[in-house]
Parts: C-alpha cells; sequence; structure tokens
C-alpha cells in the first residue's frame, strides 16, 4: 500500500482533517487512528445533554460509521501509536503494527490534569474528558446525591449547573478567588456564579483540598483550613495538559504544545499539528498561544488539510468560543485577558456584552453572556471587528442603540 496521510488521534480535529483530506481531492490512503473504543464524537454535550440524559454518546458522532467507508477512511479505534520513526516516515502501533506516512497529522487533544492529594485514587472520583467518563459521572447525578467538584472552571462549572437540574446537592471548591479565572472577565464570571448560587450551588472559593476521605468510595472531601464537605462522588475538573509525549519523544519542538508555523507544520516538514494539542503562533496578538475549544479544533482540521495537500494557508481566526449553563449562554471572542480597559453593553435585562480594549483603544475581546439570540449576532460581529483591529470609542460599545455590525 502507498503511504498515506496518517492521522494520530481520532478526536474532533482529528477526524474532520480526514474528511476535509478526501473533500479537498486527496485519493490516497487515510489512516485515522485513536485510542478510544468510540467512533470520533463531539465532546460538548459530554458535560451538557449527555449527562442530563437528553442525548446519547451515538447522538453525538461526528460522523455515521458507513461514511468512513463511503469515503474510503481507514478508521482504527483502541489503537495507540506508541512511537515515531522521523527517519522512516512510520509510526509504531501499541501491538506492533507499523504504518508508514506520506504526510501525518498529530491530532492527540489534552488529557486531564490529576488531582494529587491522598484518596484521589478512591472510587468514585471522577474527570470528564470521554464518553466512558460521561456515562460513569451519569450514574453520580441521581436526586438528593451529593456532589463535589474541584475546580470552577468550565467542566466545574457546566457539570454544576447539570448537576442542579438533576436534584444533586452540589458544592464546587476552586483554589483561585473566582471562577473561570482563565478565559473569561471578571463579570461574566461573577454573573455567572450569581446564577449558581441563585439554583443552589455551594462554592468555597479559595479553597485547598487536602485530602479526600473514605474507604473504598469517596465519602468526604477535607479542605486545608480543616473543614469537610460530605459527599457521594467528587468530580475533578482541574485543567488539562496536552498530549504532546510522542512528539516530544520523537525530537518535535514543543512549547506548551506541539509546536507549529502559522501553516500549522511543525519543525518536520512532513508532519503538522491542530487542536487542543498544538500552539501556533497569532499574529494578531503578537504571541504563542494554545486554545481548548471547540472551534479551534474545527477550523484548524479544515487549514491544516489544505497545507498537507501543498498549500500554504495560514491559521489566523480570532479564538472563539461558548458554553452554557442553565438558561446562560457565554460566548467569547478574542483574548478578553489583554484588556486595559472594558465597556459594557447592557443589551436587555437579561443579556450584556463586555467588550475589552487595549492600551490603544483597540478592540480585542467580546465576552457575551445571557441569551443566545440577544448576544450571539454582536459577538461573531465584534469577532470581524478584532481581526480588524478596530479602535471603537467606548461610548459606541456601550450604546445598544448602535449597531456593532454599522462600526464594520
Ligand atoms: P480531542 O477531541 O481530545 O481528540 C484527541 C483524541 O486523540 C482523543 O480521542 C485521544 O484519546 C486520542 N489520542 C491521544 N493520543 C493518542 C495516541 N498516542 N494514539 C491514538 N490516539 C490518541 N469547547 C468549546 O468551545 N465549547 C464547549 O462547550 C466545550 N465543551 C466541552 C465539554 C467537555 C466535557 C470537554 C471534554 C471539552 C469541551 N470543549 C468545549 C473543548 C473541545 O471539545 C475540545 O477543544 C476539542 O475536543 C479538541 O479537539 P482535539 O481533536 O484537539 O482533541
Ligand atoms: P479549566 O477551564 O482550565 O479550569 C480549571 C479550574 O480549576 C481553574 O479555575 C483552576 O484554577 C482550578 N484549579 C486548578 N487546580 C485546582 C485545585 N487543586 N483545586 C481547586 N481548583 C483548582 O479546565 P477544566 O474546567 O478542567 O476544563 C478542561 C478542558 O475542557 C479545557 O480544555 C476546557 O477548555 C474544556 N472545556 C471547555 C468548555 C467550554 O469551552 N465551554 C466546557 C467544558 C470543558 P487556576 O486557573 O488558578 O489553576
Amino acid at each position: 500500500m502507498d503511504a498515506g496521510m496518517l492521522i494520530v488521534g481520532a478526536g474532533h480535529s482529528g477526524a474532520r482533517a480526514a474528511f476535509a483530506l478526501r473533500d479537498n481531492g486527496w485519493e490516497g490512503p487515510i489512516t485515522l487512528i485513536g485510542d478510544e473504543d468510540a467512533s470520533p464524537y463531539d465532546r460538548p454535550p459530554l458535560s451538557k445533554s449527555v449527562l442530563l440524559g437528553e442525548q446519547s454518546i451515538a447522538d453525538c458522532l461526528l460522523y455515521p460509521p458507513s461514511a468512513y467507508v463511503e469515503h474510503n477512511i481507514q478508521l482504527l479505534k483502541n489503537a495507540t501509536v506508541t512511537t515515531i520513526d522521523r527517519a522512516e516516515r512510520r509510526v509504531t502501533l501499541h501491538n506492533g503494527e507499523q504504518i508508514s506516512y506520506h504526510r501525518m497529522l498529530i491530532a492527540t487533544g489534552a488529557r486531564p490534569r490529576l488531582l494529587h492529594v491522598p484518596g484521589a485514587r478512591l472510587n468514585r472520583v471522577h474527570y470528564l474528558r470521554t464518553s466512558r467518563d460521561a456515562l460513569r459521572i451519569i450514574d453520580c447525578l441521581a436526586p438528593e446525591r451529593r456532589l463535589v467538584i474541584v475546580g470552577a472552571g468550565f467542566i466545574g462549572m457546566e457539570i454544576a449547573a447539570t448537576a442542579i437540574a438533576r436534584g444533586c446537592h452540589v458544592t464546587v471548591i476552586e483554589a483561585a478567588p473566582q471562577a473561570l479565572m482563565r478565559a473569561v472577565p471578571s463579570e461574566v464570571a461573577q454573573y455567572l456564579v450569581d446564577r449558581h448560587v441563585e439554583m443552589g450551588v455551594n462554592f468555597r472559593f479559595g479553597a485547598q483540598i487536602e485530602q479526600i476521605l473514605g474507604n473504598a468510595d469517596a465519602a468526604a472531601v477535607r479542605l486545608a483550613d480543616g473543614s469537610e464537605v460530605p459527599c457521594d462522588a467528587v468530580i475533578v475538573g482541574i485543567g488539562v495538559i496536552p498530549r504532546q509525549e510522542l512528539a516530544e519523544a520523537a525530537g518535535i519542538d514543543v512549547k506548551d504544545g506541539i509546536a507549529v508555523d502559522d501553516t500549522l507544520c511543525t519543525n518536520d516538514p512532513h508532519i503538522y499539528a491542530c487542536g487542543d494539542v498544538c500552539s501556533f503562533p497569532a499574529r494578531l496578538f503578537k504571541r504563542r498561544m494554545r486554545l481548548e475549544c471547540w472551534k479551534n479544533a474545527e477550523d484548524q482540521a479544515r487549514i491544516v488539510a489544505r497545507n498537507m495537500l501543498g498549500r500554504q494557508e495560514t491559521y489566523s481566526e480570532v479564538p472563539w468560543f461558548w458554553s452554557d449553563q442553565y438558561d446562560q449562554t457565554i460566548q467569547i471572542a478574542g483574548l478578553p485577558g489583554l484588556a486595559t480597559a472594558t465597556a459594557t453593553r447592557v443589551v436587555n435585562d437579561r443579556s450584556r456584552i463586555f467588550f475589552a480594549l487595549d492600551d490603544d483603544g483597540v478592540l480585542v475581546g467580546a465576552s457575551g453572556v445571557g441569551q443566545i439570540g440577544d448576544i450571539a449576532k454582536d459577538v461573531r460581529v465584534a469577532q470581524t471587528l478584532i481581526s480588524r483591529r478596530a479602535s471603537i470609542p467606548s461610548e459606541s460599545l456601550e450604546d445598544p442603540k448602535v449597531k456593532l455590525k454599522s462600526l464594520l
């Protein structure tokens, strides 16, 4: 068989890239290798509709199984790539099988950061990354169960909302002084925390976990101040680590993720990377960054496939992501963390948008929170304004009568 396109990681960006290769005219072999037992699926529903029992894993598949056959994409499930031989341009799998490549894409995503305290390996201490994890967590979400969530990041906040909807008692323990500190402006985080408190979530900010107590199963969490929170299960969402070790061992450059250039190519011209695992130069923001969001996985897959076929397209999308908690949606464009000034647009009594401006008055971020219909269009327009490095007076951003579109 001719050496073809090899994709390591059958997650969101890996699967999208496989189909994009075909759509862009590649007629040779495509092999998509994944270490999970499910066909590639969408992860965002895992913390939302799947845990709510509204969708099954089968509902979340990115493509029906027949599509792989129709597009002649060889999907290897339960298969782990263990080494890359760059000189010979081939990989070895866990079972010793070797596969050669013409071009390779590494889309290995990220894994949950583990909590290292005594008791962290007891039963009923869970993480959420995969469909299997979600199926294990569903069993913990019954009415009146007491759930401790460690980390008030996206996983923690979304699971808290889902668990409340399922009738659980929820305590969120967060080391930082507020929620969602990494990606969300403090006004948005506070707005969401207020909503969670209204719904009955108990927060412990600035709190460190010292130990998870229990015999076989987790029964309580002890904090550094000596207090104990009884529980029936613990869910840990304290961030992720890029799965870069395979690339690193093969001598591919890594810098908080697999380092790629703006065509998503690594320092080996035959090897590319995309999605949660890659760090790329974001020229607009004059920095290298790694994003952990759906839209980035989706967009990079499209571009990397074309570049693997010989094009030289640069990746320059403005970051965008969303989260759903209760009846609230948040949508964020750009990098609000770069703000030195902010402007708030009160769209109506249910929704608002927080704009982030840098020292030069250039729009660098927009964060909408509230009802999707009230904010989605404007956050999209803001995304375009950010890509154009638009300088906009705060008064125009704040005034809901000024159509953002008119500022384009
Ligand atoms: P992944 O989807 O993680 O895929 C990587 C795959 O590679 C995995 O299947 C992994 O097992 C496999 N793999 C790794 N190493 C190997 C190896 N050596 N051999 C074979 N296979 C390997 N983003 C948003 O923007 N909005 C949301 O609301 C949102 N919700 C989310 C909810 C949850 C519960 C999770 C976990 C994530 C959520 N995300 C959300 C983030 C989004 O899902 C990710 O950014 C996206 O899945 C990244 O895609 P990826 O292809 O880079 O990585
Ligand atoms: P995250 O968003 O990085 O949040 C982790 C949180 O845990 C941070 O607030 C972190 O605080 C805190 N933390 C770290 N160590 C702690 C400790 N020992 N005790 C208590 N708190 C601690 O990561 P995540 O929520 O685990 O999400 C995992 C991945 O899923 C990410 O890639 C995320 O983007 C993705 N995801 C995305 C969405 C979405 O976009 N809507 C939804 C779900 C999941 P510090 O920042 O101070 O370390």
